[in-house]
């Protein structure tokens, strides 16, 4: 059978690794649960920083994606309010954190270039996957075709009921009505797709489909506990050669 993930000890925590990427040789994780605790969010961006410089973002649901370039160090250790991070730099750790949201990872196949995107149904609504490939592909003089992304665990379409408000902001490929007069958003299909749009290759997108709401042992799910439990927290960072 193949193996999709596994899961890796890291500075003391249990941190997920997609197979996908890791056949790429890029180096990322999403941390999660150890033994169903919850996770203690400054103790993993301390462990982090004691290898690099990590960045770590206040995120507003928008559409913004930093570049973390050599104008970083001077406000480094701020938090950047951004919804996506990207650079090539081999000396930073980018972070996002979600739970329910989707973390996306992008790269470029010769792992020179990294961002990662979080995509909440807002940042879904507004294109933002689409919109983060553009930039990162014009930025770093980058072909979409040799982008490899991965969209991470998040929450399924059948766990992800929404009002009508948010129905309305998706394309109706993307949403379903349930049996309770409201509605289902599938958030993977919605932000694989816009991926597609901007110019990936089907072979190069791997979706995750793990339920960050029905594996209560693994992940925070916002839907499931609320907002103050914590968050799982995404990372991506340079190769070691
Ligand atoms: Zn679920």
């Amino acid at each position: 059978m193949v193996k999709y993930w596994q899961v890796v000890q890291r500075f003391g925590c249990q941190v997920l690794e997609l197979n996908f990427l890791n056949e790429f040789g890029i180096k990322h994780g999403l941390v999660i649960k150890t033994q169903g605790r919850d996770i203690d969010e400054a103790g993993v961006y301390r462990s982090l920083s004691g290898r690099h410089k990590t960045v770590v973002t206040s995120q507003v649901h928008g559409c913004d994606i930093l570049r973390v370039d050599t104008m970083f160090d001077k406000f480094y250790p701020e938090r950047v309010e951004a919804d996506g991070l990207m650079t090539d730099r081999s000396d930073v750790v980018l972070t996002i954190h979600t739970a329910d949201c989707l973390p996306v990872y992008l790269a470029s196949s010769d792992r020179r270039c990294r961002a990662l995107v979080h995509a909440g149904w807002k940042g879904t609504a507004d294109k933002f996957a689409a919109k983060a490939v553009d930039v990162f592909c014009s930025e770093y003089d980058l072909n979409p075709r040799e982008l490899v992304a991965a969209i991470g665990p998040g929450i399924e379409a059948d766990c992800y009921q929404v009002g009508s408000e948010v129905a309305e902001r998706l394309q109706p490929e993307y949403i379903r009505p349930d049996a309770n007069g409201r509605w289902l958003l599938d958030l993977r299909s919605a932000n694989r797709d816009q991926l597609l749009a901007a110019g990936m290759k089907p072979c190069n997108i791997y979706v995750s489909d793990f339920c960050t709401k029905c594996h209560p042992g693994m992940f925070h799910s916002y839907r499931r506990e609320g907002k103050l439990k914590g968050k799982m927290i995404a990372f991506m960072e340079a190769p070691d050669d």
